[in-house]
């Protein structure tokens, strides 16, 4: 027998034009090898082999299309790429070993010494820290500002401003940053705007429908769905994303091909379970916020949440997320935040969000707790706040056990 033929077999490819998110995250992107298997392949493999050192030569040179390494690529990441570019209506996407190694090869590769970041003030913690702390140590700078105030970015743009990074609606305090006006004031400023849609997922927000140049995701929350394994995934043009691409090639940022797979499979239900998670949590806001031993509920698909119009406007769903602040006549608000989760008998006690399992959070002493007090307050997280992430099960389940937090305060 000859050497087999340089030409890959035929896959049976779906074209992603035209479709729907629900059936784009169900079928876009798969990659079907020579065995015709319907569900997807795991790709465990660190390298791939030649029929002939000429055909590793020309794979290797980037003459023909092939795999070579799994840091650069591999077919099971990349069919996960592929699904979650075609949901966010992206050229393209990377994924990446978490949420935080997306953010750190963005700033990477499409960054240098000497350039500015501003970024919303209400992002999650160690994006913060990320920036202040370590993208800090390669000369690129970060000025935070309050999401609400469009002054506040406009006024922040320097010369050098490269980038604008936010994340709508917030944690844990749900506050929405308008995308279409943000967008318009970094496209004026020359800077690409980054949103971070972990907490509403392309099944409920699309940031570059709205005018953002990138999407990112911890891929940990939503996109897996089921609190499994950790990753991450940006998502934006050709152009942005080849830079990335070879950063994480290159620094290694990269997902394993058996994450990948995991998210794969949770992007098929990932619009089932939005919608799921959305019509819960809010039943669950209008229905605490009926509790004479909850003072306020935040939740942006309230009609009470000051910026519901402009959630509506850009979102079309609210998310899982809420959070209230229990009323106290004991001035240890963080002992009656801790009494209320103590009494609760099923909700799981833990950080994590975006999981089947409904989750109990008292930010100010866990996910906040590295924040001074000073800080804290300044961002209005009190002491008797809890962060709920409304699960799958049944509603009437999780306000049994609610009430059994709600009756001990
Ligand atoms: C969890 C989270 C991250 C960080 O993602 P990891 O996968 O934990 O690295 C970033 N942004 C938001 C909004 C998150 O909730």
């Amino acid at each position: 027998m000859g050497k087999k033929s340089f030409e890959r077999p035929e896959r049976l490819q779906f074209t992603d034009t035209g479709y729907a998110t629900e059936t784009l995250g169900v079928r876009a992107g798969q990659y079907r090898s020579e065995e015709g298997e319907h569900s997807d392949a795991i790709y465990a493999t660190s390298s791939f082999v030649y029929t002939s050192a000429q055909e590793a030569a020309a794979t290797f040179g980037g003459d023909i299309e092939g795999n070579v390494y799994s840091r650069f690529t591999n077919p099971t990441v990349q069919a996960f790429e592929r699904r979650i570019a075609a949901m966010e209506g992206g050229e393209r996407a990377i994924a990446t070993s978490s949420g935080m190694a997306a953010i750190l090869s963005l700033c990477l590769s499409l960054m240098k010494q000497g350039d500015h970041v501003v970024c919303s003030r209400s992002v999650f913690g160690s994006t913060v820290s990320l920036f202040e702390k370590y993208i800090s140590r390669t000369g690129i700078e970060t000025s935070f500002v309050d999401p609400k105030d469009l002054d506040a970015w406009r006024s922040a743009v320097r010369p050098n401003t490269r980038m604008f990074f936010m994340e709508t609606p917030s944690n844990p305090l749900a506050e929405v940053t308008n995308i279409r006006a943000v967008s318009a004031i970094a496209q004026a400023a020359k800077a690409k705007l980054v949103v971070d849609n972990c907490f509403l997922t392309p099944a409920l927000q699309k940031p570059l429908s709205l005018g953002a140049d990138i999407v990112m995701h911890s891929a940990t929350k939503y996109l897996d769905g089921q609190g499994r394994v950790v990753g991450g995934v940006v998502v934006g043009s050709d152009t942005d994303m080849e830079e990335v691409f070879g950063f994480v090639r290159t620094a290694g940022t990269c997902l394993s091909p058996f994450n990948a797979w995991l998210f794969q499979k949770g992007l098929e239900t990932l619009s089932l379970r939005m919608r799921a998670h959305s019509d819960a949590a809010l039943q669950l806001a209008q229905w605490l916020e009926q509790q004479p031993q909850v003072e306020r509920v935040y939740y942006s698909g309230l009609s009470s949440h000051p910026q519901h119009e402009l959630a509506a406007s850009q979102q079309s769903g609210f998310g899982g997320v809420l959070s209230f602040e229990v009323k106290s006549s004991d001035a240890d608000l963080k002992a009656a935040a801790w009494r209320c989760i103590d009494a609760t008998q099923m909700i799981s006690i833990t950080g994590n969000l975006g999981d089947v399992k409904t989750t109990l959070t008292h930010p100010a002493t866990t996910t906040h707790g590295r924040m001074s007090a000073e800080a804290r307050a300044a961002a209005g997280i009190r002491d008797n706040l809890i962060r709920v992430s409304v699960g799958l099960e049944n509603l009437e389940d999780i306000k049994a056990d609610l009430q059994l937090g709600l009756n001990a305060l």
